[in-house]
């Protein structure tokens, strides 16, 4: 994107597809000493980025998987022609087993209802169902307990008898790899180990083992196994600032979100600016509207704090961030109406970043790119 240049577009997330290839790369170059291979996770819409270009970028630069949470999710990638592996997570009782068993999408299971399920399926489709089994080892969330595990494991190598069930996959999921050093790190590896140990020796031929997100593909080779499920890490953010900064880990952010200044215009001081009037003018001043707000993702916690690159400098939403609009203080600066404003982005040019947006609103990078709603046209640069 040019800098400062006049844009026809309300507002836009430029997604900077060679940065996700360039990401993509650099991630398999850290997996490359234990041979694992790079799934490419591309949930909610891609955190926000686009899922079917961000997939088919992802597997032209070398992951071999893509991972989703919903069903939905990987049977629309299907629909879409992506052939490659395919992995969903997220299932409710009377989902959509059987379209995935036969869009040939790897599905997740963590209990006997979900096997029992699957398995029917695969009987109506007439052909055996992908079946990953996802181990709790201490999340504490989604996967088999430990002490249901010999169950699963054994019902599972049952229907693998019968042929409706491949078991592919053995994996889990990390609750604290982005606090380097967490007990509860040692303790999930020693506790998927013993449980895979477990499924292996009673016969069951994973093709993959895996654990690792984005802060442990790139801070814990030991949990890299035959695979890494990367999003974060592939769309430039990292997992945590206190891990280091996405350039630490050889990462370049992909999304830039920029408006067009919708109107400026001078007022007096003690003006009062936008709901509530939480800012008040300190001297007579101009405003410029920024044609974003929380309907489009923005978060209204950043109100007074979100920082935006207009005219040259950094200037933080005055007052409330409204529903499709905020305003900022130019500070007298001339500024033209049309004139951009950047959000977030690489931050090279001096703009902030999703950190930065992050901080401003007291929650994670995560959820600042994934919230950029429809309402923004995605531009694949
Ligand atoms: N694996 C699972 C099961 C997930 O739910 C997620 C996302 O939350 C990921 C992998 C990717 O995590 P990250 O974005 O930290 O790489």
């Amino acid at each position: 994107m040019s800098a400062m240049t006049h844009t026809p577009m309300r507002a836009r997330a430029e997604i900077d597809l060679a940065a996700l290839r360039a990401n993509v790369r650099a991630i398999r170059e850290r997996v490359q000493p234990h041979s694992a291979q790079v799934m490419a996770v591309v949930k909610a819409d891609a955190y926000g980025h686009g899922a079917e270009p961000c997939a088919r970028a992802a597997l032209g630069a070398g992951a071999t998987w893509l991972g989703t949470a919903t069903p939905h999710e990987a049977l629309t990638l299907r629909a879409a022609g992506i052939e490659a592996p395919l992995m969903c997570w997220l299932w409710t009782p009377g989902g959509p087993w059987r379209e995935a068993v036969e869009a040939d999408v790897d599905v997740s299971v963590s209990g006997m209802w979900a096997l029992r399920e699957v398995t029917a399926a695969a009987r109506q489709a007439g052909r055996p169902a992908r079946v990953q089994l996802k181990a709790d080892t201490g999340l504490g969330r989604n996967g088999c307990q430990p002490a249901d595990w010999p169950e699963l494991v054994q019902q599972a190598l049952a229907a693998e008898t019968e042929g409706t069930v491949r078991v592919t996959g053995l994996w889990s999921h990390f609750a604290c790899a982005d606090e380097p050093g967490h007990p509860s790190i040692a303790a999930q590896l020693s506790v998927f180990r013993d449980m895979v140990a477990y499924a292996e020796k009673e016969g069951v031929e994973p093709e993959v083992r895996h654990m690792a997100n984005s802060p442990a593909t790139l801070t814990l080779p030991e949990a890299h196994f035959d695979l890494v499920r990367t999003g974060i890490a592939m769309y430039g953010i990292s997992p945590s600032p206190e891990l280091g900064t996405p350039a630490d880990f050889g990462l370049r952010p992909v999304m830039t979100l920029a408006a067009s200044v919708a109107l400026t215009k001078a007022v007096p001081a003690r003006h009062g600016v936008s709901y509530g009037h939480h800012y008040i003018t300190p001297r007579d001043t101009t405003l410029g509207l920024v044609p974003l707000g929380y309907a489009d993702g923005i978060p209204r916690h950043a109100s007074g704090r979100g920082p935006v690159l207009v005219g040259g400098k950094v200037r933080r939403a005055a007052g409330r961030i409204a529903m499709d609009q905020f305003v900022v203080d130019l500070d007298g600066d001339t500024v033209e109406p049309g004139a951009e404003a950047v959000l977030f982005g690489p931050g090279d040019r001096g703009e902030p970043t999703a950190e930065d947006w992050a901080e401003a609103a007291g929650t994670i990078a995560y959820e600042i790119v994934t919230r950029i709603g429809t309402r923004v046209p995605r531009v694949y640069v």
